[in-house]
């Protein structure tokens, strides 16, 4: 559909010279495979210096098989795109795991030894590369000059963006934006951080090898130059002077960068009366420029000039998801036994027992460093516990990860808040729903999500009125106060149709007021029937709000009752007071 809108207002090649044509096509070129990095690197937040050895694959892959098999160059970008894939995937499964800097020297590693590949294979033709691949031919239209292949060239890139834009507005694509920042939050609400790496590692790398398929028909030679690390280095380049979170800023970096390496090729050896690369240092200074003034590029500039409405919105009408069944009252939930975490010779949790029933609210209290925060990591399946055992509705989930643990109806908040600061409220909100979606990356590229989405925007938007946030569903959540973000984060794992709900300090740094609404929600959430367990270092805030506390000093559990008892137990004024009555 908007291909079909689009083309028309494509600068029309038929009045245009030639000198253009050539420069719009390598811009288109570019673009593609810059918006593969806006995906990897600007949405899920991991440096590829690589991307050019994708292209290669993906040139040479046809210009071997076309030249010498006779192969249709449709088939060969078939076989391009597949082999693209599966090697993107072994090597996205090795480097996609490493962390900070390890990632993009591995990419670096890898690029390198590709191109060196390239050049090294004497059925490749070593770096004197391949000669005469075949002119492509499209419904029987002769693509030969570079003014017939600029339409071809300009739809894949319209077709990549709205991909990449579709993509990011869907369950998948919320799980992917929810991997920066390590994915601990993602994880926790069921995403699989892991795979969902190497799917956009993936998707990114088959974008540059379509791009090297459509280079290798435009030149109609290929030769390993420009698949070397240097130009790996220029397309991320691009997407960054772009603005490398903005899918259409990938296609304005490409411009940019394009049409001023061409300028300054010029203009740069009369200046400086010799020849060589000085557009590289102009480039340098350019890029240290815009990481001092602009980190998020130059789309941010002209995006002002369109302004959007959030894109997810939250329907009218939608048939509700499916929930889980509920326990009866007082049915024993979380069964905590003997818990014990070491750390070398720390023991931060000594062999901790406690119960949640369901319908209640447990506050787990104790001073700083009483190993609180921990113990609730036991639970939540961030960290294992060296002995003892916990068990959810009479199963064992102590060896459980974090996925496992909230699939089987355990959801929870964080106590640093974790939320995506530029995403809606609703956006936000839904990430929580990951689990009760089913719609993977292929459907949801080709707009085939619509029912799906509509049911998980509709569950977030009830969640949200649920809390009462219902006036900023279309606030960025950023620009929420802290005593907001924290309802969100309960909003959020409500997505999720717990069974229990773990919330970590939820009211550290809120004032009073924000404490006494926050006390409210939790209490109306229990005459709902839900049941919550809550640490807490703040006395004041759980003493009328929970039905049993659990105290806990040094690790070891002190004391555990009503909280009136609670609060006159000596051993619980020593830990909290130093003694003093
Ligand atoms: P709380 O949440 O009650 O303030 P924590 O559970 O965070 O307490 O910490 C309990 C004890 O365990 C503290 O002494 C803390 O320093 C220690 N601790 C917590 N996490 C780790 C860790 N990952 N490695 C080593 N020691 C830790
Ligand atoms: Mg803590």
């Amino acid at each position: 559909m908007l291909v079909v809108f689009v083309l028309p207002v494509l600068p029309q090649p038929v009045r245009m010279p030639e000198y253009w044509i050539t420069l719009l096509n390598y811009i288109g070129l570019y673009s593609i495979v810059a918006i593969g990095l806006v995906l990897l690197t600007g949405i899920g937040g991991m440096t590829s210096f690589g991307q050019a050895a994708f292209v290669g694959v993906g040139a040479y892959s046809t210009a071997y098989l076309t030249t010498q098999f006779g192969v249709s160059p449709w088939l060969a970008l078939i076989v391009g795109v597949v082999l693209t894939a599966l090697i993107a995937l072994l090597l996205g499964m090795v480097t996609m795991r490493l962390s900070g800097h390890f990632l993009p020297l591995g990419t670096i590693a890898w690029g390198l030894s590709l191109f060196f590949l390239f050049g090294n294979l004497e059925f490749l033709g070593k770096y004197d590369g391949i000669n005469g691949i075949p002119v492509l031919n499209l419904f029987g239209w002769h693509l030969e000059s570079g003014r017939s292949i600029y339409y071809l060239i300009w739809v894949v890139v319209l077709l990549s963006v709205v991909s990449v834009q579709n993509l990011l507005n869907s369950r998948p694509g919320r799980a992917i934006r929810a991997l920066r920042g390590g994915g601990t939050m993602a994880e926790a609400m069921g995403v699989n951080t892991a795979w969902m790496r190497v799917v956009i590692f993936v998707y990114a790398a088959v974008l540059a090898a379509i791009s090297g398929f459509l280079y290798a028909h435009l030149q109609r030679a290929v030769n390993p130059t420009p698949f070397g690390l240097n130009h790996g280095i220029e397309f991320l380049f691009m997407a960054v002077v772009g603005g490398v979170s903005h899918v259409w800023g990938a296609v304005l970096g490409a411009t940019i960068l394009t049409v001023l390496q061409d300028y300054l090729q010029t203009l740069l050896p009369k200046l400086l009366g010799s020849n060589g690369n000085f557009e590289i240092i102009v480039f340098g200074i350019l890029m240290v420029l815009l990481l001092q003034y602009a980190r998020q590029g130059v789309w941010p500039f002209v995006a002002r000039l369109f302004p959007s409405g959030p894109r997810a919105r939250a329907p009218e009408h939608a048939e509700a998801l499916p929930q889980r069944p509920k326990p009866t009252v007082g049915e024993p939930l979380l069964v905590v036994e003997k818990a014990r975490k070491q750390f070398g010779g720390l023991v931060a949790v000594n062999d901790v027992s406690f119960q949640v029933k369901a319908g209640e609210i447990i506050g787990l209290i104790g001073p700083n460093g009483a190993g609180k925060s921990t113990t609730f990591n036991l639970v939540t399946g961030v960290l294992q516990a060296t002995s003892g055992s916990i068990t959810f509705q009479g199963e064992r989930i102590d060896s459980m990860t974090s996925r496992e643990i909230v699939k089987r109806g355990i959801g929870r908040t964080f106590q640093h808040v974790r939320l995506l600061s530029g995403m809606t409220v609703l956006e936000n909100v839904a990430i929580g729903a990951h689990l009760r979606g089913k719609t993977g990356v292929w459907r949801s590229v080709a707009r085939l999500n619509a029912a799906e989405e509509a049911r998980l925007m509709a569950e977030a938007a009830k969640q949200i009125k649920r809390v009462g946030l219902e006036k900023h569903l279309y606030d960025e959540a950023g620009s929420l106060a802290l005593g907001q973000q924290r309802i969100l984060e309960i909003a959020r794992a409500l997505c999720c149709d717990p069974t229990l709900l773990l919330l970590d300090e939820p009211a550290a740094g809120l004032r009073y007021q924000e404490k006494q609404q926050l006390a409210d929600l939790l209490r109306r959430l229990k005459s709902e029937g839900m049941s919550i367990l809550l640490v807490e270092h703040d006395m004041d805030f759980v003493m009328n709000l929970t039905d049993r506390l659990v105290v806990m000093e040094f690790g070891t559990r002190i004391a555990e009752g009503l909280p009136e008892d609670v609060q006159k137990d000596p051993a619980v004024l020593e830990a909290y007071l130093g003694g003093v009555d």
